[in-house]
């Protein structure tokens, strides 16, 4: 057997981990957690960062699976609607839920994007959506927000530039 590094096993457990989470999101909400979804799940699952659509074409490829791009917008459409996976607007990216082993709260998050090492968190954004909300409304628009993204410094990069 090939000797694996710690990081590398450590992001195959991370991967099958969030794969067991997904499918069991998928079959709660009743839709078909195809091999290509799955495919697609775990490319995107397999960092920590944002990656584009045709960075996932890319990747596959590389390991043998040639697939049309419509095939992965498809897939990526299915795993947004399950919402294991989130769309970060700012860089037409896709990352995979952080909170995908937390109890669904309802309770719509805000995305944290890390400027320096391109990892993308996320937190309670619920109150943030209510007051921009009540701001819109308050200058008589109707509102449809669905995201809100911050840029910035993520913990473990503001950490290696005070060393
Ligand atoms: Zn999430
Ligand atoms: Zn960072």
């Amino acid at each position: 057997m090939a000797t694996q590094t710690v990081d590398e096993q450590r992001i195959k457990e991370r991967v099958k981990s969030s794969v067991e989470r997904a499918t069991e999101i998928f079959a709660e909400k009743n839709i078909r957690f195809t091999d290509l979804r799955r495919t697609v799940f775990e490319e995107i699952a397999s960092t920590t960062a944002s990656v584009g659509a045709y960075e996932v074409l890319d990747r596959l490829a590389k390991k043998g699976t040639r697939l049309a791009p419509i095939s992965v917008y498809r897939a990526l459409d299915a795993l947004l609607e399950a919402g294991v996976v989130h769309r970060l607007e700012s860089k037409n990216a896709y990352f995979a839920c952080g909170r995908l082993h937390q109890p669904r709260t309802g309770r719509r998050p805000m995305f944290l994007s890390c400027e320096t090492c391109g990892s993308v968190f996320e937190t309670d954004g619920e109150d943030i959506f209510k007051s921009i909300d009540a701001a819109a409304r308050n200058a008589h628009f109707e509102p449809r927000v669905k995201f809100v993204e911050v840029s910035g410094t993520c913990e473990a990069c503001a950490a290696k530039r005070k060393d």
